[in-house]
């Protein structure tokens, strides 16, 4: 909440554990309590109207921040830069009031090909509807950007890497062309998380965190976040509360909670990715692997310049074989289940299909491309289910 304890100079991984809680406002408790309330009761009018003047600040109703939002909200933007957050419901909640609070018909955005697809569903269906025009760039134009501005040129979206295809894009370059012409920067940070890429010292107007993913960790909650420059803020927090977005008690506790081990799950979702990740570029049945912490990857330098580390998610693209050889190989996996989402302590696994999708640069490589999120698990236990599975890949290849 507004008064916040000095935790200046202190490291990362002291901050996950003191960010965000003051026991002392709770019966020494040493978690924020989840609030539920709707109805917040003064005692006089006065105090009511007082408080309510600062509504972005203090506990007045349900919907415009509790205990437990604020504390989750001060710890990710003290973790990211940037001036304040704001809780979501979800990640995509948290990304259409970033883009809809800053642009209106007329309006011009650039967004990067490589964009998460519901956010291009928003392109192409509600923003173009509106006279919202999108333009979709190449992932990895960096300085080149420029050339794309146009003076109504509003907003400019980063993902990076790309959802899928892992392209990462050089967003020191990408904002600096943005900014000279007026133009805010959208970061979509969920991959690397607030430990792994700090959005606000290369740009950032705006980041979201799809906090669904990493930052909640167990595969158990929906919360989005954002975090917003000074002059931002205001204004977005009103925008958020006009359209009625709030977030669930539980959740934003789970979010805060995941917050604590946030940095240890990081270290060994990284290690065991980039474990996985060069295991998998020596096999026969895989292509390459889109992973940029491999010195092998396009992006490498990219990475080891803006980035602190990788999360643990990750394509391959197989060598060319039917749907139904990936199929059984994604069947046959024991410990990666198959389904959508990622960042949580278990691997998962999830064919994709970027060829139906891009439009800047058309996706053109011949293999089929599988996701993977990998878990917390011992890696080479990983390893040994993925081995197996590319044994069922290869029998099914030559049926
Ligand atoms: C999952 C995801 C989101 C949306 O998060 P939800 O909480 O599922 O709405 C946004 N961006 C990226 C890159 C994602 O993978």
């Amino acid at each position: 909440m507004t008064d916040r304890r000095p935790l200046d100079g202190l490291q990362t991984e002291t901050l996950l554990a003191h960010l965000g809680r003051d026991p002392e406002r709770h019966f020494g408790a040493s978690n924020t309590p989840v609030y539920r309330a709707s109805t917040i009761a003064f005692p006089t009018v006065e105090a009511m109207e007082e408080a309510r003047a600062d509504r972005f600040n203090r506990v007045t109703y349900g919907s415009w921040g509790t205990p437990t939002s604020y504390d989750f909200e001060d710890a990710v933007s003290a973790l990211e830069g940037g001036h304040r957050a704001i809780s979501f419901p979800t990640g995509v909640a948290a990304l259409t009031c970033a883009v809809l609070s800053q642009v209106g018909p007329g309006d011009h955005i650039l967004m990067t090909d490589g964009a998460y697809a519901p956010l291009r569903r928003l392109a192409d269906g509600y923003l173009a509807r509106n006279g919202i025009e999108v333009t979709f760039y190449d992932p990895r134009i960096g300085a080149a950007i420029e050339k794309l501005m146009r003076p109504n040129t509003r907003l400019v979206y980063v993902e990076s890497p790309s959802s899928h295809t892992f392209e990462l894009q050089d967003i020191d370059a990408i904002a600096g062309a943005a900014h000279e012409h007026g133009a805010l920067v959208l970061c979509n940070n969920s991959w690397a998380t607030p430990l792994f890429f700090k959005s606000f010292d290369h740009g950032a107007d705006i980041t979201v965190h799809a906090a669904t993913k990493y930052i909640g960790g167990h595969s158990d909650l929906m919360l989005g976040v954002l975090v917003a420059s000074e002059p931002l803020y205001v204004p977005i927090r009103t925008f958020a509360s006009d359209f009625g977005y709030a977030v669930g008690p539980d959740d934003v506790y789970a979010g805060l909670r995941g917050l604590r081990t946030l940095d240890v799950r990081m270290q060994r979702h990284q290690d065991n990715g980039l474990k996985v990740a060069r295991w998998l570029a020596d096999c026969p049945q895989v292509a390459r692997v889109l992973h940029p912490g491999l010195p092998e990857s396009p992006d490498h330098a990219v990475w080891q310049r803006l980035y602190r580390g990788a999360s643990g998610l990750f394509a391959i693209e197989l060598k060319p074989v039917s749907k139904e050889a990936v199929d059984t190989f994604l069947a046959s996996l024991a410990l990666f289940a198959i389904g959508a989402s990622w960042g949580g302590y278990e691997s998962l696994a999830l064919p994709v299909a970027p060829h139906a999708v891009r439009t800047a640069v058309p996706w053109d490589a011949p293999g089929p491309l599988v996701r993977l999120s990998v878990g917390l698990e011992n890696a080479d236990d990983l390893i040994a289910d993925l081995e197996r599975g590319l044994g069922h890949l290869s029998a099914a290849a030559s049926k």
